[in-house]
């Protein structure tokens, strides 16, 4: 069924790693160009996502969101076609693709299940910090891993006391002669029950500002002392593994500390300038399904007389919608582009991922409601649409602290006369 696609289907020197300025970018060999087109290669990367998508989610997605089963087997397939942990560099034996070329792959993979896709970029999630700052011994021995076999890991940020407040986790590490210990509790964990390591943020000094006070640690999953919690029922992206998870004398070498004592808080959120631009394009592809159906079905559908697409209040409502889907890209283009050569993206990576999961609800509800009475039944595929939608306006940052990002750096530039 599915020898079409070769292993591995994206080659190494296409999509080499690159240097900008001395660092190491995310970054395709064409992305310096400036182009609304995509290149050769990412016009390939999209179609083969489009193709994975079409034969092994879509077909399978309704039933990881009815029974919520992990979607074990889908994400094998995906990491031996070379659609998982695609921005693992080069030197670790990952592909070491561009911003922009995940965000292409995020879009397609979202198209057929968000669900199945936050469980994939999850692993994304977790890697970014490690990939920013951990010492080249960790990254070959954790990012190596992922390339010899299909494994899943998880960014372990979120408290129960403490969500958009980052600065208010009180997870601790405290060292013991060359280890740590860490003590407290993590929740929302997505890949929780499923991760062979999780990224750690813990307080290392009670006493600092949040930028010296949080160290960020790489924790083996079969740690003695972690309690992994149950997989919580979710409103939306109901395969996507989500727990607690606690900690409770949790030893770690110091080896597996990432970068400097106190810097983890950067860290952590440094990340998101990688993941927000791929949550933003995952969004995109679940408001383009939702506008792709909301189209077919109202030019089947009729009522007095004609499609209802030729009423004029649902035409508009896909004009509204194809609208959304275009503008989002976008944001998400630009952000993408940012990164990937070298320029801070942080500004545009909170107004991608916040109009972004906008759109994506607003198009949800508007395939609903196009829909009518099915709109609103689970045999017809939008009412999972609008239930998976939502989740993009909550996690890796609400679309109020997305604001708050923006008014921040806004004002900020105001008052220094930019
Ligand atoms: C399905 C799922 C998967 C997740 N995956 C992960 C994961 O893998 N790793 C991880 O670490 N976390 C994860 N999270 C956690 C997620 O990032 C947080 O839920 C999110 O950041 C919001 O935090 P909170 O739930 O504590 O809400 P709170 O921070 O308590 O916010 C509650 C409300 O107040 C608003 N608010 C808070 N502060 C302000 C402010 N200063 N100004 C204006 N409004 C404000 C918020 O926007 C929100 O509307 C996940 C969550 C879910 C539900």
């Amino acid at each position: 069924m599915f020898a079409s696609i070769a292993k591995p289907f994206v080659t190494r020197t296409a999509f080499a790693a690159t240097r900008v300025g001395g660092k190491k970018h995310f970054s395709s060999s064409s992305a310096a160009r400036i182009s609304l087109a995509l290149t050769p290669e990412q016009l390939e990367l999209q179609e083969l996502s489009r193709s994975f998508t079409a034969k092994e989610i879509i077909p399978k997605a309704a039933h990881h969101d009815r029974t919520g089963e992990y979607p074990v087997e889908i994400l094998k397939k995906m990491w031996d076609v070379g659609l998982l942990n695609t921005h693992i560099p080069a030197e670790y034996g990952g592909l070491g693709l561009g911003v922009l070329d995940c965000a292409i792959i995020s879009e397609e993979l979202s198209y057929g299940c968000s669900g199945i896709q936050t469980a994939a970029e999850a692993n994304g999630l977790a890697q970014a910090p490690v990939i920013l700052g951990a010492s080249d011994a960790l990254k070959k021995k954790y990012l190596g891993r992922m390339t010899e076999e299909p494994l899943m890991c998880a960014y372990g940020v979120t408290e129960p006391i403490a969500g958009s407040d980052v600065a208010g986790i009180a997870t601790k590490a405290e060292k013991k002669g060359n280890s740590w210990v860490l003590n407290g509790q993590k929740m929302w964990i997505t890949n929780g029950g499923k991760a062979n390591w999780y990224f750690v943020l813990a307080k290392t000094d009670a006493s600092a500002k949040p930028g010296k006070a949080f160290t960020g640690f790489i924790v083996d999953g079969n740690s003695a002392g972690i309690s992994v919690g149950k997989k919580e029922i979710n409103m939306g992206q109901r395969c996507s593994d989500t727990r607690g998870i606690s900690f409770e004398d949790v030893v770690v070498s110091d080896e597996n500390r990432i970068g400097d004592v106190g810097k983890g808080f950067q860290l952590a959120m440094g990340a998101f300038d990688i993941t927000r631009p791929l949550v933003a394009s995952a969004a995109v592809g679940l408001a383009r399904r939702a506008y792709d159906e909301a189209l077919k079905y109202a030019l089947e559908r009729k009522t007095m007389g004609k499609p209802i697409a030729e009423h004029q209040a649902i035409a508009f409502m896909l004009a509204d919608m194809a609208i959304g889907v275009e503008a989002a890209r976008g944001l998400v283009y630009k952000t993408s582009w940012q990164i990937d050569n070298g320029e801070r993206n942080t500004l545009v990576a909170s107004m991608a991922k916040a109009y972004a999961s906008e759109v994506a609800n607003k198009n949800a509800a508007d395939a609903v409601q196009i829909f009518g009475g099915n709109g609103f039944n689970s045999e017809y595929p939008v009412e999972k649409l609008m239930r998976d939608a939502k989740i993009f306006m909550i996690y890796e940052g609400t679309s109020q602290i997305q604001r708050l990002i923006i008014s921040r750096s806004l004002i900020d530039a105001a008052k220094k006369g930019n």
